[in-house]
């Protein structure tokens, strides 16, 4: 059976490390796809798993995705993930993060690990005890903190981009927009676009959630299933993936599709689909990379700037500016475009790095 290999050969993989102790019942994956641009760096994944092929899986496809995403924001980072087999509600934390820190740091660099699905800031401090490649820290260890807010800025960006393609300027001031979940980025979304006097809509399935953005902001608010067949100008999905089906483009009216969620389209023919209905789309790891790109801005410079940082994250209207220029070039839809202008930079960069500055034999 070679189907890791082939899976591997298939999308270009560098490295897979299978880590395990069994007295702690420890067992993790670091997957690492691409590294021309930088150490490979992604989150750490916590979750319980039917089977170890499931977690691989999740590993090296999560390990890729980092690499389009910091390809494509101008990042010199490469694409790695981590995966630990085992209950995201553990308790007992410490042995378990302090042993993935370990072996993190036999990698010598080549990855750099933070927080993602099932992880907190907490662990991410116990695998600082072991190894200083760990990205994602709390401010009082010389991190980011919380990277919610700039993912949400980020996410604006892209949207006043995609605005600005639609109709012509940036301004979204009276434009009509529904959040979908307001959760860490969807609550930062919406006081964003209140300060920028966008008319709002919003939903979760939580009403204590609801209830406060409509005390704050006086937002309009929406049952969760009534949103896809709303009227409004721009669609800004903060929840769920796979929110882009055959189901919800029947209903959806909008102009834009704009939103932090990860994985939106539930499959590649949907965003041929959004791009038939004349939606524009802005890929979802595009517009959602302002907190990664804000975090990881440390790694180049020693220590966080937040000017520097937010400079950078708004850079991201820039970005989906050329995806539209590449859409627009090559005939594709956007969802298509992203991908390519992430192959785009590795292949160009991969040019550049042949120079070596030293060419002793
Ligand atoms: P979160 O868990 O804090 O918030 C998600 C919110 O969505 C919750 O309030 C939840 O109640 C709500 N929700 C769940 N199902 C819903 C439904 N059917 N209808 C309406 N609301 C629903 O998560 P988050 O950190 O805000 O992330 C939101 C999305 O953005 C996720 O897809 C995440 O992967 C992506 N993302 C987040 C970041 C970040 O900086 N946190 C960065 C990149 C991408």
């Amino acid at each position: 059976m070679n189907f890791i290999f082939n899976y591997m050969q298939k999308y270009d993989y560098e490295n897979l490390f299978l880590c395990q102790d069994k007295a702690l019942n420890f067992r993790a994956i670091i997957a690492i796809h691409d590294t021309t641009l930088g150490p490979a760096t992604g989150g750490c994944r916590m979750w319980r798993y039917d089977n170890e092929i499931d977690a691989i899986e999740d590993a090296l496809r999560l390990a890729r995705g980092m690499t389009y995403k910091y390809a494509a924001a101008g990042v010199n980072l490469g694409g790695g993930k981590a995966v630990i087999m085992g209950d995201p509600n553990l308790k007992d934390r410490e042995p378990i993060f302090r042993t993935l820190g370990k072996f993190i740091n036999r990698l010598g660099g080549k990855y750099i690990t933070g927080e993602d699905v099932g992880t907190t800031l907490k662990d991410m401090e116990y695998i600082r005890m072991e190894t200083e490649y760990v990205v994602t820290l709390p401010t009082y260890l010389g991190g980011a903190g919380d990277i919610a807010p700039m993912t949400a800025f980020g996410t604006i960006r892209a949207m006043q981009a995609c605005c600005n393609r639609v109709y012509g300027s940036d301004s979204l001031a009276g434009k009509k927009v529904a959040v979908q979940g307001l959760g860490a980025v969807g609550h930062n979304v919406v006081a964003q676009l209140h300060e920028l006097s966008a008319d709002l809509m919003v939903t979760d399935i939580d009403p204590i959630k609801v209830d406060a953005m409509v005390s704050k902001y006086g937002v309009q608010q929406l049952a969760p299933d009534a949103i896809y067949n709303a009227k409004y100008d721009i669609f800004c999905p903060c929840a769920l993936g796979s929110i882009i089906n055959d189901e919800t483009l029947n209903q959806l009216q909008c102009k834009i599709i704009c939103g932090a969620a990860n994985n939106q389209l539930a499959e590649e023919r949907h965003g041929e689909l959004l791009e038939k209905k004349g939606m524009v789309y802005a890929p979802d790891y595009i517009t959602n990379a302002g907190g990664t790109i804000f975090d990881t801005d440390r790694l180049g410079t020693g220590s966080v700037s937040h000017e520097r940082g937010k400079e950078k994250v708004s850079r991201i209207y820039e970005n989906i500016q050329r995806v539209f220029e590449i859409a627009d070039r090559d005939h594709i839809p956007t969802y298509l475009a992203a991908d390519r202008m992430a192959e785009e930079r590795i292949r160009k960069i991969a040019e550049v790095k042949k120079y070596v500055d030293d060419l002793k034999p």
